[in-house]
């Protein structure tokens, strides 16, 4: 019996979400009375791999083959399914990103696994297993009860948060058998944006919609990013009209994030915005319709027009930063 947790990493460091999602799946074990075993794939070096331990991983298995270049479905889930049966873990932790809404249901079905998508906080009960979870884009609520012997769960992020307990994890080599396994994604070609912040990684996000009127007026948007290095993002009809390009788009037809810090200039916060968004720790809107929407998503509010805030911010940030 354990909790394996998959870890995911980029550009062979673990993503900020690994060390909340090991924080997690500790907190399981203990519950549990049992110990966390990490799965990473991918080149990591052993500082990197040892830095699982810092956050309660006893083991870490790591698997760093060279035929493994992107996310391939069938393969992950080979993988893990094997690292489930080496490991005789009882529940798996997953993050509720691209990767995890990719391979949970694929597991699960391949272990007759009762799963757990999104959940946002530790089982309330092991004997069944129930975890609460977001539905109807977060609006809502269900606690979900688990009734088989494995259960797979994929955390939103920031529900958790990230707890040391340091420990020094055994790194263990793992060389799951791939022979009858198709490899069918290859990558081509990447292109690497240089300068920016990746979206999906980043800890600030300036992002704006319709209210901002037209493409013209993006300039203030992109300086207050610059000056708090954060990522710039925007809501969907904004990307719809070729005012920013899609891969900036948030929301549940777009990027989820969880940025520590979310700015939402203009933007009404409909549900499939707030759906991409709502597990930022504080967001901060700033609309001129005090009866818009977003202003019960946030934390802080700023009932105004953004052509006069956005400058106002801007100075009053780069004011602070020269002190
Ligand atoms: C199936 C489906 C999926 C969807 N997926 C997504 C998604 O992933 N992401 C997403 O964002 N949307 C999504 N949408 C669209 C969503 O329903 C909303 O239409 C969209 O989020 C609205 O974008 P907006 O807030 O930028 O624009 P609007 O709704 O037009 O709101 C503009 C806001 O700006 C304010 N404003 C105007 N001028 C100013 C000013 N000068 N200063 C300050 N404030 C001002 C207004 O008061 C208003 O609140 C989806 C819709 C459907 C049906």
């Amino acid at each position: 019996m354990s909790v394996l947790v998959f870890i995911e990493n980029r550009e062979s460091r673990f993503t900020k979400s690994a060390f909340e999602l090991i924080s997690y799946a500790c907190r399981i074990a203990s519950d549990l009375n049992t110990s966390v075993t990490a799965l990473s794939i991918g080149n990591l070096d052993a500082a990197e791999l040892n830095k699982a331990g810092t956050y309660g991983a006893s083991k870490v298995l790591t698997l760093q083959n060279p035929d493994i270049t992107t996310l391939d479905n069938v393969v992950y889930t080979s993988i893990l399914e094997q690292a489930v049966k080496l490991d005789g873990a009882t529940v798996i932790v997953m993050g509720s990103g691209f990767v995890g809404k990719a391979i949970a249901p694929r597991l699960s079905a391949r272990l007759q696994a009762g799963m757990v998508p999104y959940a946002t906080s530790i089982p309330s009960s092991y004997n069944p297993i129930t975890i609460r979870k977001k539905t109807f884009s977060g609006k809502a609520f269900t606690d979900i009860e688990v009734n088989t012997p494995l259960c797979i769960i994929t955390l939103s992020p920031n529900s958790f948060g990230v707890h040391e307990s340091a420990i020094t994890p055994q790194i263990l080599e793992f060389n799951p058998d791939l022979s009858s396994v198709t490899f069918s994604t290859k990558v081509e070609s990447t292109e690497k944006f240089s300068g920016k912040i990746l979206l999906s990684e980043a800890d600030i996000v300036v992002s704006a919609g319709r209210g901002m009127k037209g493409p013209e007026n993006w300039g203030p948007v992109e300086e207050l990013a610059e000056v708090l290095g954060a990522a710039t993002a925007c809501s969907r009809p904004v990307a719809d009209e070729g005012w920013r390009p899609h891969a900036e788009h948030v929301g549940q037809t777009g990027k989820v994030i969880a940025p520590n810090l979310y700015f939402a200039f203009g933007i009404s916060g409909a549900i499939q915005h707030v759906a991409g968004i709502s597990s930022s720790k504080v967001i901060v809107a700033i609309n001129k319709d005090p009866e818009a929407p977003i202003f019960e998503t946030a934390d802080y509010g700023i009932v105004g027009d953004v052509q006069k805030v956005l400058p106002e911010l801007i100075q009053a940030i780069k004011t602070l930063k020269a002190h």
